[in-house]
């Protein structure tokens, strides 16, 4: 018996990286899982890849109507969601004298307003009992150069995970965010190789761990805060990083 059998679970950004890492451990674990993304491409690939008790569902998490579809595909098909993994995001590195306002925007409409609106929306079909999880980042807690915008949409989504938990500790649902470190994902295809994280030796000796992280690891947490094991845990950051931040 698996330990999400016979939950319908949600992934934005499920068909790369982390998401789907995340969509294939859920499901092998006994979840139903619906993904969303951008490129058709790589949803129909994922989809393929995992099998059954899957579906994908194109769309941009920065555009409402898109999540409108998503949600009502999901009502059609299953009638409610009992876990919530808003992971879509985008990492644009820019120094602060670069960034332009089409820029500032693209990066908030995705990494912070597509989360709100992903979890707003998806309230009511949101089951009593049901858990949140938003992918974070601990890149917010160091001033890293060139991560000004990317970083401070990570922080408002450690603001609105504590609104959300008090919020919506009514009805049962719990509400938490991962902090990944750097992890092994196409993300960091925007870097020339040798500032990729896991050739970076300055990095590297950061992490107390002296390795960059897989999805798979990311993956485990979210199964963890997906779980009943997790029952009484709410409004946590769950920083997964090798110690990056946390030393
Ligand atoms: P990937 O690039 O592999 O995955 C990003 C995912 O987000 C893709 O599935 C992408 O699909 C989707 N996505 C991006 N923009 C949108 C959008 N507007 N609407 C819907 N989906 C979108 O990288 P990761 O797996 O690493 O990233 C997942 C999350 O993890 C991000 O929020 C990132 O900030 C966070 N994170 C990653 C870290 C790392 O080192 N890898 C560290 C800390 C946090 P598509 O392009 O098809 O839309």
């Amino acid at each position: 018996m698996g330990r999400l059998e016979g939950k319908i679970a949600v992934i934005t950004g499920g068909n790369s990286g982390i998401g789907l890492a995340t969509a294939k451990r859920f499901v092998a674990e006994g979840a139903f899982v619906f993904i969303t993304g951008r490129r058709q491409s790589e949803l129909d690939k994922a989809a393929a890849e995992i099998g059954n008790n899957i579906t994908a569902v194109r769309g941009d998490v920065s555009d409402l109507q898109d999540l409108d579809r998503l949600y009502a595909t999901v009502k059609e098909t299953k009638g409610g969601i009992d876990i919530l993994f808003a992971n879509a995001g985008i990492l644009e590195p820019i120094p602060t004298a670069h960034v332009t306002p089409e820029h500032y925007d693209r990066v908030f409409d995705i990494n912070a307003r597509g989360v709100y609106f992903t979890v707003q929306k998806a309230l009511p079909l949101l089951r009593d009992n049901a858990s949140i999880i938003v992918n974070g980042s601990g890149a917010w807690t160091r001033g890293i150069p060139i991560y000004s915008t990317y970083a401070a949409t990570k922080a408002a989504l450690r603001s609105f995970v504590r609104t959300w938990t008090a919020e919506l500790a009514p009805r049962g649902i719990r509400s938490n965010i991962i902090s990944p470190g750097p992890i092994d994902t196409p993300i960091h295809g925007v870097f020339p190789p040798e500032r990729h994280p896991a050739h970076n030796d300055q990095l590297l000796q950061m992490i107390p761990m002296h390795r960059i992280g897989q999805p798979e690891e990311i993956a485990d947490a979210a199964l963890f805060l997906a779980s009943d094991e997790s029952r009484y845990i709410s409004g946590i950051d769950l920083p997964v990083d090798g110690g990056l931040n946390s030393v």
